[in-house]
């Protein structure tokens, strides 16, 4: 079963008396554990893609379904309650509470999902110290680096493990310096099994992932799998997965 999977899904807009096709008939399977990395130029349909995965909006037509649950067709609330339990979002400005420190920050997703006090702050620990934060819990966002910043919205996004994390532009703020160690961590994510999904203006971003979608005019231009380096050797067969496949006569690829 796909984590995502999107038929044929399309997101109109009215605007008075014009109908925007920011999403047209977009299909799309995402594997559990798949780095997938979505680009496009401005006004390509994007952050509609992103809201529609990230369960912030509901499309105009077609199919939804989230870790084999149909979310195309709830209302808010249940969109809510799905948000908090399967989605890590992780944004460009880190969208931290400047006056909570980074315990108090990672703690509020288990907070909305009803965790008692002592687990939470257990949950909580655990995370900061696993994006390598452990001395800085008690640190508030303006006694923080950018690059730590964005390490405890990662940390608040793991928090409730969810099945998917979400990234808006994760880098976009930061030095290229931090921007690498904050790519280094969402490798470390990837190989410890997460699911990620980036979207990224940014070639250099786009090719720390597993898989590149270009989206083009409310369309898929393109869906690049990446396996490693091996893939990249020319003329090396990938099956249906994008992951390389042995040759005829046996030999692995
Ligand atoms: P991107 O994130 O790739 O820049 P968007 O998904 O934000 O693109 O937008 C895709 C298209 O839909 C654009 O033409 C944009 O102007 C339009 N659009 C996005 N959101 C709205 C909205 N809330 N109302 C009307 N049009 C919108
Ligand atoms: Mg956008």
């Amino acid at each position: 079963m796909s984590l995502i999977r999107l038929e044929n899904i399309s997101r109109r807009y009215q605007m008075g008396g014009e109908t925007i096709h920011a999403l047209r008939e977009v299909s799309l399977d995402i594997q559990r554990g798949e780095y997938v990395a979505i680009m496009g130029p401005s006004g390509s349909g994007k952050s509609t893609l992103m809201n529609l995965i990230g369960c912030l909006d509901t499309p105009t037509a077609g199919r939804y379904e989230l870790n084999g649950v149909s979310v195309s067709e709830m209302g808010d609330n249940q969109l809510a309650e799905i948000r908090n339990r399967e989605i890590g979002f992780i944004f460009q400005t880190f969208n931290l509470l400047p006056r909570a420190d980074a315990l108090r920050n990672v703690e509020l997703p288990l907070i909305y999902s009803g965790k008692p006090a002592a687990e939470r702050r257990r949950i909580a620990l655990e995370v900061l110290a696993g994006v390598g934060l452990a001395d800085r819990v008690h640190h508030k966002p303006n006694e923080m680096s950018g690059g730590q910043r964005q390490r405890v919205a990662v940390a608040r996004a793991l928090a409730n493990r969810p099945s998917l994390l979400l990234a808006d532009e994760p880098t976009g703020n930061l030095d290229s310096k931090t921007g690498r160690e904050i790519l280094a961590l969402f490798d470390e994510l990837f190989q410890k099994g997460h699911t990620i999904i980036v979207v990224t203006h940014e070639e250099a971003v786009a090719r720390n992932a597993r898989r590149i979608i270009r989206i083009l005019d409310g369309l898929i231009a393109s869906d690049e799998r990446m396996d490693g380096r091996e893939s990249k050797v020319e003329g090396q067969k990938t099956g249906a997965d994008g992951r390389a496949v042995p040759a005829p006569d046996g030999t692995a690829p």
